[in-house]
């Protein structure tokens, strides 16, 4: 119930100029995002390497719907790709396609995530490209395999396991070789299309996650949840599975404990670094995928907006 209202939220005007304008809300957002700026992305990004992770950078923004702003958002990107090398960091980014004009038209969308995936791949650099609601999926999809076909093979999709439609998903681009990237799902999806119940999320994502270890390209298994951790490990353990051919994948600032953990054990782990002014939506998701900080941050800043 506060999930889905959270999940409501995130998408409303009104309660983005509430709180992003609230000093405690831009504090509790800090971590979760590494900050407004490239540099300060940059700095995280080093960090988690010197602790032996790698990471991706995501420039977060979102259902842009003005030109200038799409094509700035690609303008950033080959930036952050550039001062990445620059820099010697061991990462590659994540962007979403709405954020790049996929709401506005095909032809422009394909202009501006081409130019990424140019500067991206004369670095050897791979892009990710982001999952969002289910109305997105296919176009996404369709979105992939057309760019995979005119020969940019440096880029890859996200799967979530909450879908149904998604261990189908999984072997169409297992047969592509295609690198997925497994989550949980981060939506206020209908019944219609999604599980509702978690233990359902969870049994589809043990399922895809073994289709994808044992059929997939460099799977990235993305998530913070224990027992998927361990029942990703137990099978990479029983199949003989060796853990350079897949990673772990976490969110910046979420259970720091369990990401140094993954490392000392000799797995990959790679961190998801979210910044930039555009946080709102990125913030609020997380708060829905944990209820238990949400009454002490909704009091605090709206203590803050009403004094
Ligand atoms: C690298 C990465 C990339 C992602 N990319 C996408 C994407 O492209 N599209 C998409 O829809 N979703 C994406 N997600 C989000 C994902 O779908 C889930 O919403 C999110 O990861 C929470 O699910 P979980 O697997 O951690 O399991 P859950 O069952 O939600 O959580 C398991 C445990 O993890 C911890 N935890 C989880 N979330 C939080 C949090 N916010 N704060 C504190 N603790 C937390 C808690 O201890 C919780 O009990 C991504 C997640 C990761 C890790």
């Amino acid at each position: 119930m506060m999930k889905q209202g959270l999940l409501f939220l995130s998408e409303s005007h009104m309660a983005r100029a509430v709180v992003t304008h609230a000093p405690f809300a831009r504090w509790a957002a800090r971590r979760f995002v590494a900050g407004e700026e490239i540099g300060d992305a940059i700095a995280a990004a080093r960090e988690l390497n010197a602790q032996g992770m790698t990471v991706s950078l995501d420039y977060l923004g979102e259902s842009v719907s003005s030109r200038e702003e799409a094509t700035a958002a690609a303008d950033t990107y080959i930036r952050i790709i550039d001062t990445m090398v620059a820099e010697g960091i061991d990462g590659n980014v994540s962007l979403k396609l709405t954020q790049m004009g996929q709401d506005i038209d095909e032809e422009f969308l394909d202009t501006n995530v081409r130019r990424v995936l140019d500067r991206a791949k004369h670095h050897g650099m791979f892009v990710r490209f982001d999952m969002e609601s289910s109305d997105y999926v296919q176009k996404t999809l369709d979105f992939f395999e057309r760019v995979r076909e005119e020969g940019y093979d440096n880029c890859g999709v996200v799967l979530q396991s909450y879908l149904y439609r998604t261990h189908d998903d999984a072997k169409w681009a297992s047969d592509r070789r295609a690198g997925v990237r497994l989550c949980k799902g981060a939506y206020a999806e209908p019944e219609s299309v999604a599980f509702p119940n978690k233990a359902d999320v969870d049994a589809n994502y043990v399922r895809v996650m073994k289709l994808l270890l044992e059929r997939g390209t460099y799977p990235g298994i993305a998530t913070h949840d224990e027992a998927m951790i361990e029942a990703t490990k137990a099978f990479a353990r029983e199949r003989g599975i060796d853990p350079s051919r897949f990673e772990f994948q976490m969110l910046y600032g979420i259970r720091r404990d369990l990401q140094k953990q993954i490392v000392d054990e000799g797995w990959r782990l790679r961190i998801y670094i979210g910044f930039g002014k555009a946080w709102y939506p990125y913030f609020m998701r997380r708060l829905a995928e944990r209820p238990a900080n949400v009454m002490f941050l909704a009091s605090n800043v709206f203590r803050e907006a009403f004094r």
